[in-house]
């Protein structure tokens, strides 16, 4: 009989992954847990908790399920994640979660079920010691904090006695702050890195080496900087296990690299130490403007020359664009076709995305701009093709969603660098 089951998905697999590593190295035993993807396999086992970690795209199904679980189960629904973390009194009140874990998992669900456990499963004061949750006590809304787990790399990427593993977390926080991005609020401005000894150990684990990371190249530096002899002593490190015929992935799924860390020296260690011959790169816009009301500390001329040096070394570019921008005029956009078409010619590939206001982020509360006749008639054409790929389509309905969602129940967010400002 499991007492506590993980609601694992396809989004959420590595974040649990992970705190399933840091969970067994605390010492809590998880070979009593129910991990499942298979949601009628929680419904059955009828557990005492059942723990969830989402994205705010993904709400509207996690409603269902919860709603399925109070109507057959007793148990207690814990929420982790970003729309736990930016949203827990909506996660709380609205879809029906009895506890929100706030901020950096890590630590959180140890001490969140040892304390279950030993209090048979119910909601006590006891919680109040444990920083990084949202509930309600005697009926009034309770916040302990946010947590912040100031060394990730005390935990490991992955359990020792379990068969699950998922690309490594090698840095986190980002130091940019792009208005429409959750990353910096939830994990920090200051970039923080696994240490290359403990990577290349995690790393003799996988069959193709993939790592997460906001910003490959970053590897090793405070994060807006590159620090050229780290990033290439751990790919060094990483070559004795490519000798053994694993493939090594950098700077591609599941991360990318900003563009203007794409340069001569960069592309050189990637041919030598690394089996990818394309690099996900971020432009956003091809319109300077938007890129600055956006603050991407970038400009297009950095995206431009990142093209043609991937171009020069023979490494295909894998271009993002988000379409629909707060505020993004026709001219504005007339300029991303250009500068897409510009990519395309070149040999790059392009992705679009529709705009989404996400919760925590100065851009929780903007609006995204209709596309122009100009830009749906171009993406379609192109998709249509096979030259841009991405699912703005989608996204365009669920931005509508999110929008609604945020009007209706904003809340300010706690985040890891205090209040979140809206920028629009
Ligand atoms: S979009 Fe990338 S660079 Fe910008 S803040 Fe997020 S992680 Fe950092």
């Amino acid at each position: 009989m499991h007492g506590i089951a993980i609601r694992m998905t396809r989004r959420n697999h590595n974040a649990f992954v992970h705190l399933l590593g840091a969970l067994e190295a605390q010492g809590f035993d998880i070979g009593e847990l129910l991990i499942t993807k298979d949601f009628a396999e929680i419904l059955k086992a009828r557990p005492k908790v059942v723990l969830y970690s989402f994205f705010t795209e993904e709400i509207w199904d996690v409603q269902e399920e919860v709603k399925i679980l109070k109507e057959n189960t007793n148990a207690l629904l814990v929420a982790g994640g970003y729309h736990a973390t930016a949203m827990p009194k909506h996660t709380l009140n609205h879809l029906g979660f009895d506890i929100a874990a706030i901020g950096e998992g890590e630590e959180i669900i140890f001490q969140l079920l040892s304390l279950l456990k030993r209090s048979d499963f119910r909601l006590t004061r006891d919680l109040l010691n444990i920083q990084g949750l949202a509930f309600y006590l005697n009926d009034e809304f309770t916040f302990t904090g946010f947590a912040r787990v100031d060394d990730f790399t005390k935990f490991p990427p992955f359990a020792e006695s379990s068969r699950l593993i998922a690309p490594i977390e090698i840095s986190r926080g980002c130091p940019f702050g792009c208005y429409y991005c959750q990353t910096p609020y939830v994990k920090g401005f200051r970039m923080r890195h696994r240490p290359i000894d403990q990577i290349v150990k995690y790393s003799k684990r996988m069959k193709d080496m993939r790592y997460i990371t906001p910003n490959a190249f970053a590897y090793g530096s405070p994060g807006a900087i590159l620090n050229l002899n780290k990033l290439e002593a751990l790919l060094k490190a990483l070559q004795p296990l490519r000798e053994e015929g694993r493939r090594l992935f950098y700077g591609t799924f599941p991360s990318e690299v900003r563009p203007e860390f794409i340069k001569p020296e960069t592309l050189e260690l990637l041919l030598k130490y690394a089996d990818n011959r394309r690099l996900a790169i971020g432009a956003q816009s091809g319109d300077d403007d938007m890129l600055r009301a956006m603050h991407r500390v970038h400009t297009t001329e950095h995206v431009k020359q990142a093209v043609e040096y991937m171009l020069e070394y023979d490494i295909e570019p894998v271009v993002d664009f988000i379409v629909g921008l707060p505020n993004e005029n026709e001219e504005s956009q007339r300029k991303s076709i250009e500068f897409m078409k510009w990519i395309m010619r070149k040999g790059g590939k392009v992705r679009a995305h529709y705009f989404m206001p996400l919760p925590g982020t100065p851009w929780a509360r903007c609006k995204p701009s209709p596309l122009s006749e100009e830009m749906k008639k171009f993406l379609g054409r192109m998709a249509a093709k096979g030259y841009i790929e991405g699912s703005w389509g989608v996204q365009i309905e669920l931005s509508k969603k999110l929008q609604r969602l945020i009007e209706e129940f904003y809340e300010v967010s706690p985040s890891y660098v205090g209040e979140v400002k809206k920028i629009c």
